[in-house]
């Protein structure tokens, strides 16, 4: 682009994860002219445990077989092992898939080029201002809409007032993914297609092993006041090594925030403005899920932008935060991670060593969220 000249377009989307990427490629449908900038290039890492429900793939309208046609990973899941750390755990044996585990650096990197929008990578938002009833970003990007999908600490979600680090009661993970060698490969006894996850003794988080073909990915998340996470991690590595179920030898961890739905109080609407994804705070309380609601959250975004037909204004744009409560409820004071608080006082410890417990409430009411039909696409 020439010195002095802005590039112009309908929707900015800042930050190109599933959120964004979703956004732009439902707006690209809807015929708008759509920008995603991200700071990254892509393909990237993403700290996450790649663990997706089908939902996921109809609200994209993936099918699972054409996207492992394309040489990506896609790891069909049909069990679980539940339990505490420390405890025995149970297995639930499904019998068929239901759920999938995905890298996050080729599908993040798959959605975002299949979006159709123009890309920006490599590039992150350094300045944004009001110019007219548009946005003036980074001296050169003019756009009547900006999109906020940079994740938890997202510099949109910074304009609408978020403070992350300061007082927002954020999960705290760390994790590790890496390939195995084959020696690795073939002594580690963790199946591919049942992941295993393990509550903390406390129940204010849980640990996980995930194995995706050669791949392997440990972590644990919590949402804790008292910063003793590393502590916890090193616990469950430990505990897991004595059980010789991964590699004695890991790699270093990396490590990640994010808010879940009830505990959010982060403004998402503004004139011109809204915030979708991890950026708004939207990840399911009970199971830390982020990518469907991120998902989701984008497809109600772009469909309100679209029908706004060019009025940005915020009373237009409210009917987003309407359709978010409708989908997910009103966000509530739940301050646990995974477990209600009735669960948590009574009988967590011993109900986790029920099968039928872990299969009818853990598994498939606050992790699957079976009752919740997957929200589709307007256009596909
Ligand atoms: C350890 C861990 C494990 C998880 N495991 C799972 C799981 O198994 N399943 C699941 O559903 N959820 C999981 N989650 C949650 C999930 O990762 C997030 O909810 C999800 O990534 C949110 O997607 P998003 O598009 O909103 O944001 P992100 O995926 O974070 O994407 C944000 C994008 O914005 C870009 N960006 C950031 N700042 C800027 C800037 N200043 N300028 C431009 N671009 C910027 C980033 O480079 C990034 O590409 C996990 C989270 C953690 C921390």
């Amino acid at each position: 682009m020439m010195e002095g000249t802005t590039d112009n377009c309908d929707v900015l989307v800042v930050g190109g994860g599933p959120a964004g990427s979703t956004c732009a490629w439902q707006l690209r449908k809807q015929g708008l002219d759509v920008m995603i900038l991200d700071r990254q290039d892509f393909p990237r890492a993403k700290v996450c445990a790649g663990w997706i429900t089908p939902a996921v793939l109809e609200s994209l309208a993936i099918e699972a077989d054409d996207y492992a046609r394309e040489g990506l990973t896609i790891q069909p899941l049909s069990g679980f092992r539940t339990g505490i750390i420390g405890q025995p755990e149970v297995e639930t044996a499904y019998g068929e898939p239901v759920s999938y585990g995905i890298l996050r650096r080729e599908f993040d990197d798959y959605l975002l080029r299949r979006s159709g929008a123009r890309l920006r990578l490599g590039q992150g938002l350094s300045s944004c201002e009001r110019d007219g009833d548009g946005w003036l970003v980074n001296n050169d990007i003019r756009a009547r809409m900006l999109v906020g999908a940079g994740g938890h600490f997202c510099p949109v979600a910074r304009l609408l007032g978020a403070r992350p680090g300061s007082g927002e009661a954020a999960v705290r993970a760390q994790e590790i993914e890496f390939r195995m060698t084959p020696e690795q490969a073939r002594d580690c006894p963790v199946r591919a297609d049942t992941p295993e996850l393990f509550f903390c003794e406390d129940l204010k988080g849980y640990g996980w092993i995930f194995r995706k073909g050669e791949y392997l990915n440990i972590g644990l998340g919590r949402q804790d006041e008292n910063g003793k996470l590393g502590a916890h991690v090193q616990a469950f590595v430990e505990f897991l090594q004595r059980r010789c179920r991964i590699p004695a030898d890991l790699p270093r961890m990396q490590g990640h925030a994010y808010l879940l739905y009830g505990d959010t109080p982060r403004r998402i609407i503004d004139d011109g403005v809204l915030l979708i994804g991890d950026a708004a705070g939207l990840a399911y309380t009970q199971s830390g899920e982020g990518i469907r609601p991120a998902i989701e959250s984008a497809l109600m975004a772009s469909d309100v932008i679209a029908a706004a037909d060019g009025d940005y204004r915020a009373a237009t744009l409210s009917a987003y935060e309407e359709r978010l409560i409708q989908r997910f409820g009103k966000r509530d004071q739940s301050h646990s991670l995974q477990l209600p608080e009735w669960f948590k006082l009574m009988a967590g410890r011993r109900l986790m060593r029920s099968k039928w417990f872990a299969r009818r409430f853990v598994l498939d009411r606050w992790f699957f969220h079976t009752d919740q039909p997957p929200l589709l696409p307007a256009v596909s």
